[in-house]
Order: C-alpha cells, then structure tokens, then sequence
C-alpha cells in the first residue's frame, strides 16, 4: 500500500462503516469530508454513522456475543492469537498506517512511526497475554461450600476515542475489551477517521469473527451519543473532553446504567525544584508540554518553577521553544506539524489572546506559524498567575505556562487546586522532595525526573474530573470485567 494508491481509490468514493466484518454505507447515505490540517484540503469522503447505524452495530456486537456464538466458545488462548495476529499486521503496515496517521492528524511522521505505531504493537500484544491469564480466585467461604469467582466479559462495549492518538487510543480500547472476551461498537474522532478504518480491514484479515468489532466514524452527538444511551451497549468508555464526559455519565444514568469509564482532560502540574538539573528540566518540560503539537491530555500545562532558578528556566525555555522546529508534518526534522483543525486552531489563538488581556508575559510565539494548514508558533507564557484562564483551562496547544514557587507546601496546595487529576511531575535530586510532592499530589500519575512515560503494562487515569477508571496494565482488566461468584454446596 502507498499513500497515492490510498488517494487514488478513496478520493472517487467514500470510505465506510465497518459493521459485521462488512463495509457498509450510512443508512442516511450521508458522507463528511475528512481533512489534511498541513493544508486544509480534504482527504475523501467518509461515511457518517448516525443512530440507525449506532443499533445496527449494536445489534451485531450483541449477536456476537450471543451465548455459544464462535466468540464466546473460542478458547481464550485464541483470542490471544487473533490480538497478537493483530499486532503483527499491524506491525506489517506500519510505515503505510503512520503515513496516514500523520496525512489525517498533522502529527510529525517520524512521531508517528517511531512513537504511535510501536506503542500500538506493544499494546495489542500485552492484551494479548493477557487473555487466557485473567484467573478468578477460589474463596474460602464459611461453610461446607466451595466458593470461586469467574472473569467475565461485560458484553457490548461502546468506545468512544479522540483524535490527537487515533490509533493509540483505539488499541488502548480494543486490546483489554477483546482480551477479557467483550464485542466492541466503536466510534471514532471526526477528524481523524481513517487508520481506524484501515485497521478494520486487518481485524477482518486477521479472523475476528463477524461482529466483534465494528467501526463507525459520525459526529459525536449523534453517533456518538446514541451509543453513549443505547439501551443495548452493557458498557461505555470514553477519551476525550471533560465537558462531553459530563454527558457520557448522563446519558448512562437516564438510561440502563451502563458501565461508564472516563479518560477526561487534565491541566497537568510540573514542578522545577531549584536543586534540579537545569537543562533536562528545561528539555523535559519542554516536551511535556509542546509533544503531539501541546494536545496531550496529560500535557503538563502548568510549570511551577522555584523562585531562585525561575529567571534562568524561563529564559533557557523560551531559547528552546524558538528553536522547535515547525512545518510539514513529513519532514523528518520537523518536530511540530499544525493543529487538528480549524476549530482547535482558533481556540488555541484565543487562549493565546486571552493570556495576554489577562497580564501574563509573552515570551515567545503567540502568533499563527504558515499561512496554510492549522500551524502556530510555539508560545511560552511567563508571570503566569494562578487564577488566569490559561493557568485554568485546558488549552490542547503549543502555549506554555511557566509560575513562581517559593516553598514545597505551597506548591503543592497550588497544584492541585484544580478540578483536574490526571498527571503531574516534579523534577529535583532529593528523593525526600520527590516523595513529599509525589505523595502529596492528587493525580493519576506523577512523573519524578522525566515526563509522559508511557508503558501498556503500567495504568493510566485520572482523579477527580480527568476521569473514572484506569487504562492500560491489569487494572485496565478490571474495566471491562464482570465478576461472577459462584457458590457450590459440598455433597458429599
Ligand atoms: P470531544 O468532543 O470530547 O471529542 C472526543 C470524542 O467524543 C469524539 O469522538 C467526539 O466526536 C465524541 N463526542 C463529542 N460529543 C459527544 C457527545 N455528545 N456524545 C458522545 N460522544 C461525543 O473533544 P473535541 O471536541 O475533539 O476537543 C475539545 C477539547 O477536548 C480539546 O480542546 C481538549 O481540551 C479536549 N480533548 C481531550 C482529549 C483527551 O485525550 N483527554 C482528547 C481530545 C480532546 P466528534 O469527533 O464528532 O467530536
Ligand atoms: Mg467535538
């Protein structure tokens, strides 16, 4: 495969919805127009899965999952084979799946190939292990009885997943639901539909059976929606932003209570202890924040640095912003590509604007980068205050917050005065610093010393409002488990 026969045949006609193992037409025969953020052209046509498509998918994730149905009687062992089998295809096509990831996200190539796509083999393939080494546990109950718990499945699975890592995400999705022995109804990001799609053709290949997993690129209100109240999808899991997990959680309380997990947004504290290293703080604070084009949800997007090195941090990270190198996303030496899209492009300007209204100090950028695609300058913000809306808010873009500490005690009350949760760091060579601030954090994770370590075998999520649930490592297991204990009276 080549990105030019990839245009060739999807620029005529309109990539589909994946249902049963089929590539199906929206029932509306409605299309929408995915889009290359380096340039603003349109990519192709692909299909939009509203509601009616929302129930056929769902009526064929639960036909799979049918009592005796080929998925429920497969030895689990094989579920690990077609997971692994999976990752091998995957692993196949790498170079033609990060072409398409960047030509559809704007993500440097060479982030995709050598971050994306080998995290998505090795996730796939650690749930791959996983699948025939999920035991339940013999219970010693009072009583002549013997008592056993069993691991099962939820059922049907709604994933709803972002754009900034589409096939990330999805294998984060995918692996522990397919690995514990659930079907799957999967609605993708609108902007970035297209590695979601070529993936279906490899669960096909690779012998999922029909109906296991079905991909529906739509809009979010109302594909995704629909799933996120479907009376027949058992459980829910969603990335993305905390005001649509809002609605998730809704839509699951007025109707059947489905499982709900929430990976959220986050406004990530990182903390610059004066006896730290000065240049890999600097480099690794940097990268914390611009990485992915600053649309981490785990970017960390406050910069708290101690009062005697505050001076000399902001001036070495403002040299190193200036010096990022931003452009065409296929340029091996581009580190930053554009933005999603228009809509995230325009928030990012006004976070931008309103950093400055607010009396924070540009120190750099803040201004569009080209004068086509998503680009902008890579900012750094200095005298952040802590009430400032870009202290506050998410803002998903290349803008660095940097504010000054004077005491651990009061950074760490500072830190976490947010409704967020998801992840922080601190950077120092005193261990006891490191575990007064890390114990004292209210996150999901905190980095000592380094930033946006990411492993398939160690969990991820947040507290408070960055989510519910962890992904990722055993505890990823426990999201898609239903727990059975039975209870058997000795006879004899
Ligand atoms: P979003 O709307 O929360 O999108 C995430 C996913 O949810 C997409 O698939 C989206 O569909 C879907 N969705 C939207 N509205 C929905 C609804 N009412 N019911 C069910 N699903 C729905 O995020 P966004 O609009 O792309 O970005 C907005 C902000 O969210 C960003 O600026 C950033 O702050 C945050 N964000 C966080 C993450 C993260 O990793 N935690 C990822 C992306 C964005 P559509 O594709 O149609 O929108
Ligand atoms: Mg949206």
């Amino acid at each position: 495969h080549t990105l030019s026969e990839f245009l060739c045949t999807h620029m005529s006609k309109p990539d589909y919805l994946f249902i049963n193992n089929q590539w199906q037409d929206a029932v509306s025969g409605k299309t929408f127009p995915t889009i290359n953020p380096a340039t603003g052209e349109v990519i192709c046509q692909v299909a939009e899965a509203d509601e009616a498509d929302v129930d056929k998918a769902v009526k064929a994730a639960h036909n799979a999952f049918r009592l005796g149905s080929p998925w429920r009687r497969m030895d689990a062992s094989h579920r690990g084979l077609l997971l692994n089998r999976l990752a091998d295809a995957i692993e196949r096509d790498s170079t033609y799946l990060a072409e398409l990831e960047t030509l559809d996200n704007g993500k440097p190539y060479a982030v995709a190939y050598t971050v994306d796509l080998p995290n998505v083999v090795k996730c796939l393939r650690y749930y791959a292990g996983w699948a025939d080494k999920w035991e339940g546990k013999t219970i010693p109950i009072d009583g002549d009885y013997f008592c056993y718990t069993r691991h099962e499945p939820i059922g049907v699975c709604g994933q709803i997943i972002p754009w900034n890592f589409p096939l990330l995400m999805q294998a984060w999705k995918l692996g522990p639901a397919l690995a514990t022995g659930n079907t799957v109804v999967m609605k993708v990001a609108e902007q970035t539909p297209l590695t979601a799609l070529y993936v279906a053709s490899l669960i096909k290949e690779v012998g999922f059976p029909e109906g296991v997993v079905n991909i529906l690129p739509g809009m979010g209100p109302s594909a995704g929606a629909a799933i996120a109240k479907h009376m027949d999808v058992d459980k829910v899991a969603f990335t993305g932003s905390t005001e649509v997990g809002h609605l998730i959680q809704q839509a699951s309380g007025s109707s059947n209570l489905k499982k709900v997990t929430l990976e959220l947004g986050g406004k990530s504290p990182n903390i610059i202890l004066s006896d730290a290293n000065m240049e890999d703080a600097v480099e690794q604070s940097h990268f914390a924040l611009f990485f992915n084009q600053g649309q981490c949800c785990c970017a960390g997007s406050r910069t708290y640095v101690q009062a005697d090195i505050y001076d000399e941090f902001v001036e070495r990270s403002v040299e190193r912003a200036k010096r990022r190198v931003v452009g065409n996303p296929f340029d091996l030496k581009t580190e930053q590509g554009p933005q999603v899209d228009q809509e995230q492009f325009n928030k990012i300007l006004g976070y931008i604007s309103s950093g400055k209204r607010e009396g924070a100090k540009l120190m750099c950028g803040g201004g569009v980068a080209a004068d086509r695609g998503y680009f902008i300058q890579p900012t750094v913000f200095g005298d952040v205050q802590d009430n400032m809306t870009i202290a506050r808010e998410e803002i998903f873009g290349p803008v660095m917050q940097i504010l000054k500490f004077k005491s651990l005690e009061e950074v760490v009350t500072r830190a976490n005065d947010t409704k967020y949760g998801l992840a922080a760091a601190v950077f120092t060579k005193d261990i006891d610093k490191a575990n007064y601030v890390s114990n004292g954090l209210r996150a999901g994770t905190v980095w000592i010393n380094c930033y946006d370590v990411f492993g398939a075998q160690a969990p991820f999520g947040g507290y408070k409002a960055s989510g519910n649930g962890r992904e990722l490592g055993e505890y990823g297991l426990d999201n898609y488990t239903e727990v059975k204990t039975v209870r058997t009276k000795n006879q004899i």
